[in-house]
């Protein structure tokens, strides 16, 4: 994360052609624009404890106290000037721009439309020096008492511009959005404290102590732990964040939170990432949340865009967005092996168990799936003392670990281990096998119209389909593993061609086919399964990268613990 800091210049007049270059706008639409202003401020004054104190959601009082560098005696009065910054070098200074701030706008634009007060005292001095302003008038600095820091009070906002306070909603709604842009900036802050007071009653206080987990359970209500945490870098870009657990989600991408280099983003630059990675975790119409810090060299970043400064722009947006989707992804294919190693806890079998199951002890050998398992792949690992009993409603695997009852969506299990054979097929380039006889079958035009539009991603993914005259295509080869003899189910290509939108925009389109053939080539709800069977697909969806969730993004697994049993025997 960039450390915020006060650059070392004394604040001064930008000159006229660097006031032309820069993204002009009215700053301060509202309450939370004014705790805004004054807390990127304090941040870039390199503050580790920030106190904000609202009254009447904003409208009667805003103040901010921080124990930053200070601003000296002479320079207090210049500080509320229109274009008065400490921020920007004379030459360059735009590509380069490290702190929140750098226009010089912020206090003027405050005491433009408030009643304020601005008192800062810096090291080695006696004692605090204090301005009033309102509108164009600034005072005389005079003497304060108060610490080393800066404290700005804000009185009766808009007071003298109605139309303002017309746009406004209640004082309630109009606290609400100062506690969420507060308590989303504190993510990005960890090792500054923040304390938010209105009308005399704290809201929140988080200690400057570097911990996140209390500011990620108040800005996502989930328990830090909850959350997968992410980590990458490459060249001159780093991200970090947390991020929700697969299939924890919600309807909007509202809580898809980022900054880059320490600023906060409303932009969606990033949610072509999000989708990507969550691409097989997180079902149609349902958002993953969570909050990424990107770093970038700041002289990649243009953040005088946007009067709020909340849209910056990217000059490398498609390398950035590929640096924090394999971030992501990476983290949630570790965080769902975890979460199924834990929901089958894997110890290794006691020796002499023979009620341990093996894949080779069943009654019949495990050909549904295909030849996909290879006898030895797993014979050095130990197998999970997972043990099947059962096949129930012919659709679920009910099995246990001695501590809980873990029930298995058998069609959702086996999409998923289609799914990544079809993807690391492609990765090795394996062709599809020839059929002896090409399959032939004829579609509607609109299904001919998908299919042509598919055609290439499926041959990549081994289902190689000619045309074959209008509006009838072959099929001469099928994907490795899927259409065995045996009990595997055909690949039904009609079938394929209905559901083929339904994966929607969350897939792209090769991830669509994958999933598509993983659908429509598995077992199904309602096939029956013999015991070998069963025992195959908990070992293969074991080896799978990311196990707990169907391509769709439907759980795989669920597990009953002991104490929701006890529930359910009223023991508890
Ligand atoms: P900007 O932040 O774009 O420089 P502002 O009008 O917000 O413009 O602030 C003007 C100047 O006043 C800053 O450049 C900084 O030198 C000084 N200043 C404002 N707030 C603080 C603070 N809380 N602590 C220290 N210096 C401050
Ligand atoms: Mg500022």
């Amino acid at each position: 994360m960039v450390t915020a800091k006060r650059a070392a210049m004394a604040i001064r007049l930008l000159d006229p052609a660097t006031i032309g270059q820069i993204a002009a706008g009215e700053v301060i639409e509202r309450p939370a624009s004014v705790v805004k202003e004054l807390v990127e401020n304090a941040l870039d004054a390199g503050a580790q404890r920030i106190a904000v104190r609202v009254r009447g959601g904003g409208l009667e009082e805003i103040e901010v106290a921080d124990d930053g560098t200070g601003i000296p005696a002479g320079e207090v009065a210049t500080a509320l000037l229109r274009h008065a910054t400490s921020k920007l070098p004379d030459a360059g200074g735009l590509t380069a721009v490290v702190t929140l701030g750098f226009r010089g706008e912020g206090l003027a634009s405050v005491a433009a439309v408030a009643r304020t007060t601005v008192s800062s005292r810096v090291a080695g001095e006696e004692i605090a020096t204090a301005v009033d302003a309102f509108g164009e008038d600034i005072g005389m600095p005079y003497p304060a008492p108060g610490p080393v820091g800066t404290r700005v009070a804000v009185r009766d906002l808009f007071a003298g511009v109605p139309a303002r306070r017309a746009y406004l909603r209640t004082p309630s709604a109009e606290f609400t959005r100062i506690a969420q842009w507060l308590s989303t900036m504190a993510l990005a802050y960890p090792e500054v404290g923040f304390t938010l007071e209105h009308d005399g009653r704290r809201v929140f206080a988080f200690a400057p102590d570097g911990d996140p987990a209390p500011r990620l359970r108040h800005a996502f209500g989930v328990p830090g732990e909850g959350m997968v945490a992410v980590r990458g870098e490459s060249d001159r870009i780093a991200v970090e964040g947390w991020i929700s657990p697969p299939g924890d989600d919600r309807p909007d991408r509202r809580a898809q939170i980022l900054f880059v280099n320490g600023r906060l983003l409303r932009s969606n630059l990033l949610s072509g990432a999000w989708t990507g990675a969550y691409r097989t975790f997180t079902m149609t119409g349902r958002y993953p949340y969570g909050v990424l810090f990107v770093d970038i060299a700041p002289d990649e970043v243009d953040p005088n865009v946007h009067p709020t400064k909340s849209d910056v722009r990217l000059r490398f947006g498609e390398r950035v967005n590929a640096v924090v989707r394999d971030a992501m992804g990476t983290a949630l294919r570790a965080a769902a092996t975890a979460r199924l190693e834990r929901a089958i806890s894997f110890a290794p079998p006691p020796s002499g168990d023979i009620a341990a199951p093996r894949p080779t002890d069943g009654e019949a050998e495990p050909n549904w799936s295909g030849s996909l398992v290879d006898a030895d792949a797993g014979a050095g690992a130990a197998p999970p003392v997972l043990r099947v009993f059962a096949q129930v409603d012919r659709t679920f695997v009910l099995a246990t670990d001695g501590e809980a009852v873990v029930l298995i969506d058998q069609h959702a299990a086996h999409e998923r281990i289609v799914y990544e054979e079809l993807m690391t097929n492609v990765e090795r380039v394996v062709p599809g096998e020839p059929l002896l006889v090409p399959h032939t079958f004829e579609v509607r035009p609109d299904q001919a119209r998908a299919l042509e539009a598919s055609r290439e991603a499926l041959v990549a993914s081994g289902l190689v389909i000619e045309p074959f005259g209008e509006c009838a295509y072959r099929i001469v080869a099928t994907p490795a593993h899927t259409t065995h003899a045996g009990r595997t189910r055909a690949f039904d290509i009609a079938e394929f061609l209905d559901g083929f939108d339904d994966d929607g925009p969350a897939l792209d389109a090769r991830h669509a086919v994958w999933a598509s053939l993983a659908c429509h080539s598995v077992a199904r709800a309602g096939d029956p399964l013999v015991y070998a069977e069963m025992v195959t697909l908990l070992e293969r969806l074991q080896r799978c990268a990311n196990p707990m969730h169907c391509p769709h993004g439907r759980p795989t697994i669920v597990r009953l613990e002991p104490d929701a049993i006890a529930r359910l025997f009223k023991r508890l």
